[in-house]
């Protein structure tokens, strides 16, 4: 357990008014040198271009103990992801040059399965569904509480060290929970953190009927929270469907009208 600084406890919003107030597209700090890492040390990219916004997030999440690099331009942002060595990405929307969309999606396209949180100022639906499009595995609105962006921080974390686990299948789809790998007919899905922890909780219920509920719950972490995730969740099932299911004879996703979702091989 890492020490807990003060910043877990205080309510701070984050990025508020400040996102109205001038971009500065070089700040102290911004895109300093990866430094060697050391895995004792969780490392999270934060790239956002606003000055105060990024130094309050290194500051708190410097307290929490993470090692925290800031990045105040896309293209900066993008080649520091790339570089891999980063447990997380914390990613702002709206950044000069390259927005937040962009190095999302040319991240996912070259295979980065780091974790991605964006951050957006705009509380649309449009923009959430772009974001998980584009291969987020979260996201939050601004202004946010400090708190709870570090809450969904070590969702995110717990979520990439999955328990040790046999081999699951069904029909012709296997996963190597340990390996973190999916194929279907032999050919791999390439499959975000998410994507694979959702298949993974679908396989494992596979013949029984999931409930948004229980997805939020399992896949999520999250009991409850003020924004249902409904949305969220069928986004997410629509792009695991697409990756798993399109190529196939059969089809093992299945959603049960009112109820959830079952993984069955034929219709349920
Ligand atoms: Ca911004």
């Amino acid at each position: 357990m890492r020490p807990r600084g003060r910043g877990a406890h205080a309510r701070c919003d984050v990025g508020g008014k400040d996102v109205q107030e001038n971009i500065q597209k070089n700040f102290s700090g911004a895109a300093s040198p990866v430094a060697v890492q050391t895995s004792a040390v969780t490392r999270i990219l934060v790239v956002e271009d606003e000055a105060k916004v990024a130094r309050a997030l290194r500051d708190g999440l410097g307290a929490e103990g993470y090692d925290v690099v800031l990045a105040a331009a896309g293209e900066d942002g993008l080649s520091l992801a790339g570089s891999g060595g980063f447990d997380l990405v914390v990613l702002d929307l709206m950044l000069p040059g390259r927005d937040g969309i962009e190095i999302l999606s040319e991240l996912r396209r070259s295979g980065d399965p780091t974790p991605v949180l964006i951050l957006t100022a705009r509380d649309t639906v449009s923009d959430r569904v772009a974001g998980l499009d584009a291969g987020a595995d979260d996201y939050l609105v601004k202004p946010f509480a400090f708190a709870e962006l570090l809450a969904r921080i070590r969702a995110l974390l717990r979520r990439g060290r999955p328990e040790p686990s046999p081999r699951l299948a069904l029909a012709d789809l296997q996963v190597d929970a340990a390996g973190r790998t999916a194929t279907r007919a032999g050919r791999t899905l390439a499959l975000t953190a998410l994507e694979f922890t959702l298949l993974e909780f679908l396989l494992r219920h596979q013949g029984q009927v999931v409930s948004r509920g229980m997805i939020a719950r399992e896949v999520w972490n999250e009991p409850a929270r003020g924004t249902p995730l409904d949305n969220v969740i069928d986004v997410h099932i629509m792009r695991l469907r697409r990756k798993v299911d399109r190529e196939a004879d059969v089809r093992l996703i299945h959603t049960v009208r009112g109820v959830g979702f079952v993984m069955r091989e034929g219709e349920p």
